[in-house]
């Protein structure tokens, strides 16, 4: 029997005195990372395979509100951001009326968007309405034909575009680039140049294995080979390290914004994550790397009550496993589905 399963049959885990959602490292979750569907108009070489991936029956995948209803029990359990992701969330209708209504709770959580950006001028002041704060754009590349080659889709100008438009609405923007050795490392440094007079964060990710095949879609980099690279263009200059971040942040003299780097397939933010995971079917993972630990869907649709919900949600919490590395060994079949399908 698995860790996870093991935790989870050991009975009710006790919930902290202010209820909030707690494994069993002590580590505090309020941060949800909401999948509002597993279709996308892009096919990015490194998140599925080039057949595209098995997409859920219009009635498998959580409703509006379905999904305002476990926004709400998330929130009452202490979580304090939802980011809103998917596939690409902008291709679902009523992704905006969900972003009202998480931050019309009574806790004012916040509310995040990560998006590839081809639909988001159409969005932006419906969106900007809502009350959305800031905005994920992934932009994987500054040239077209090296943008087309890894989205295997046309839009580069529409995405590129969104940069601006994003700051332009008085949102916080962070771009994110998957870096691909071969393909588009030798951008590194332009790309950290837009951080030179915008008041962006560039985030360089290490590409992780959720192409739905098991394996990276092609050769990999480390957060630290990518800063050596950088270190070649620019004088980065470390900041203080933020508990509970994902990310690594650099300045860069004069620049008004700064740089990042994911070190997502080294995994050294594991130790203080507070990440959860609902994926646009329902499936609850305590990690990026881990098997769904609750299936709420089902739950839902039987007429569960609130109570229910949240007892499976704190047994899937409490089979929390200490970090990535543990949860991807745990993962019996070692074939981790596609991010489009988790979220990211
Ligand atoms: N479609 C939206 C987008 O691309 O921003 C949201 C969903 S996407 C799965 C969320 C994030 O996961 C994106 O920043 C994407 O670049 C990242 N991602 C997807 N597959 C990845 C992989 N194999 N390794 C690293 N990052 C990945
Ligand atoms: Fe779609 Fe985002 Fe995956 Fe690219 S990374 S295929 S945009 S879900």
């Amino acid at each position: 029997m698995s860790p996870g399963l093991q935790a989870a049959s050991l009975g009710p885990f006790p919930s902290p005195a202010d209820g909030m959602l707690v494994d069993p490292q002590g580590r505090r979750l309020d941060y949800l990372r909401l999948a509002v569907t597993d279709r996308c108009n892009l096919r990015c070489q490194y998140c599925m395979p080039a057949a595209g991936v098995t997409l859920g029956e219009r009635d498998e995948i959580l409703s509006i509100d379905e999904l305002i209803r476990v926004g709400g029990i998330f929130a009452g359990l202490g979580v304090r951001t939802f980011r809103i992701t998917g596939g690409e969330p902008l291709v679902r209708r009523g992704v905006v009326s969900l972003i009202a209504a998480l931050r019309a709770l009574p806790s004012s959580p916040e509310v995040l968007l990560t998006t590839n950006g081809l639909l988001l001028a159409d969005h932006l002041d419906a969106l900007a309405d809502a009350g959305l704060q800031r905005v994920n754009l992934s932009l994987d590349s500054l040239d077209p034909a090296t943008w087309a080659t890894i989205t295997r889709r046309d839009g580069f100008e529409r995405v590129r575009a969104a940069v601006d438009q994003v700051l332009a609405r008085g949102m916080g923007l962070k771009i994110n680039m998957v870096v691909l050795p071969g393909t588009n490392d030798h951008e590194l440094a332009a790309f950290a140049d837009l951080a030179r007079e915008r008041p962006v964060t560039v985030r360089f990710i290490e590409p992780m294995p959720f192409v739905g095949e098991g394996r990276l879609c092609g050769p990999g980099i480390t957060g630290t080979e990518i800063l050596a690279k950088l270190a070649g263009s620019h004088a980065i200059e470390a900041e203080p390290v933020v508990a509970g971040s994902v990310e690594k942040l650099f300045r860069i003299d004069g620049f008004l914004g700064r740089i990042g780097v994911i070190e997502g397939h080294s995994r050294t933010f594991c130790g203080t994550c507070r990440r959860l995971r609902l994926d646009a079917r329902g499936r609850m993972r305590t990690c990026l790397y881990g098997r769904p630990s609750a299936f709420l869907r089902p739950l839902i649709r039987a007429g569960a009550e609130d109570s229910a919900l949240i007892a499976a949600i704190r047994q899937s919490v409490a089979g929390r496993l200490a970090d990535g590395v543990a949860s991807e060994l745990d993962h019996r079949r070692h074939n981790l589905d596609s991010m489009v399908n988790i979220g990211g």
